[in-house]
């Protein structure tokens, strides 16, 4: 994954100095863990991750299962396997949470350029493909494009927009938007999509929010009068693995300001620094559902912890 091809070249270096020994001193496994932890750290993990993480891992690593192994080293490198999956999510697949009573719904949140539009399509798509009727919401007001910019990829998706102003259905048919309907206020967007999708009978309501380029307490406060106003069943909060130290900052203030209940992790096609979206789900409590991995509509996937730490560590 191009995201991590750095940090996955970096932590077979540390483990291949330990694979030409046979039995590990304790200075064999320190020397190890300071190249886990150097390599962490330079694709941008966060240090508070980093320290647990190694701190756990050197634990492990000084104990019976490791002096007692018949491959030490192997047994390292087990370990780390294990701890990096703890982080992306004890190893617990989270799948998405239907509504018992139609329709689902699904409200994205995230800075500006995140890529929750893009994800709205792709979500979309994948419903779609599975057998679900979604209908994707332009709840992102702010941004004078926003609205056009959800019809596009809608239409690329082959599912419906609902919009404020008048919306245009993907196959070019019937517009989806309420006629007349002409607000500017998100929530009232929001709440109204809803009243739509059960009178259309729509399964899935897919909410794109408005981000900004900083986290702030105005769009927080949207935010949460749209979840207020609708209740969702999933809020997925969309980091862009690229954006390095900050994912820390801004995944914690997206907690606290809308309380999400899941993670999706954008651009792991990115160039090689992608370590700040691996601190997410630990910083957070919350899970990981799914990883886009570039523009296309089919650049998505559900997310594994276990698969996912296999993969950094091949
Ligand atoms: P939003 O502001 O959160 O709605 O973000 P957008 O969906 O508009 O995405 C911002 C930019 O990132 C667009 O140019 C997208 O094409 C791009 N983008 C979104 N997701 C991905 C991804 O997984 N990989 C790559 N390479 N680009 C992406």
């Amino acid at each position: 994954m191009a995201a991590f091809s750095s940090l996955t070249d970096r932590l077979s270096n540390a483990f291949k100095h330990l694979k030409s020994k046979g039995k590990l001193s304790e200075a064999d496994i320190d020397g190890t863990i300071r190249e886990i932890r150097r390599a962490l750290l330079d694709a941008d993990v966060s240090l508070e991750v980093v320290r647990s993480f190694t701190g756990r891992v050197r634990e492990r690593a000084l104990g019976e299962e490791v002096s007692q192994a018949l491959n030490p080293a192997q047994q390292v490198v087990k370990i780390v396997n294990e701890e990096l999956t703890a982080i992306l999510g004890a190893g617990v697949d989270r799948p998405l949470n239907f509504a018992k009573n139609p329709p689902t719904i699904i409200m994205l949140a995230g800075l500006q350029g995140a890529g929750k539009t893009t994800l709205a399509g792709k979500l979309g798509y994948w419903l779609k493909d599975a057998g679900h009727t979604p209908l994707l919401v332009a709840a992102d007001l702010q941004r004078p494009n926003a609205v056009t910019q959800l019809q596009v990829v809608g239409e690329r998706a082959g599912v419906p927009v609902y919009a404020p102003e008048k919306g245009v259905q993907s196959d070019g048919g019937e517009a989806v938007a309420a006629p007349g309907q002409t607000t500017g206020d998100p929530v009232k967007v929001a709440r109204d999509s809803i009243e739509f999708a059960k009178r259309k009978l729509y399964d899935v309501v897919i909410i794109d929010t408005a981000g900004r380029l900083g986290v702030d307490e105005e769009l927080m406060k949207q935010a949460r009068d749209i979840r207020d106003a609708v209740h969702p069943n999933e809020i997925l909060f969309v980091i862009d693995a690229m954006i390095g130290q900050d994912a820390v900052k801004t995944a914690k203030a997206f907690d606290e300001g809308v309380d999400f209940t899941g993670v999706v992790l954008s651009k792991l096609d990115g160039d090689a620094r992608g370590g700040a979206a691996l601190s997410v789900a630990s910083v957070t409590g919350k899970p990981i559902l799914f990883a886009s991995t570039g523009e296309g509509l089919k650049d998505f996937e559900v997310f594994h912890p276990d698969r996912m730490a296999s993969r950094i560590l091949d």
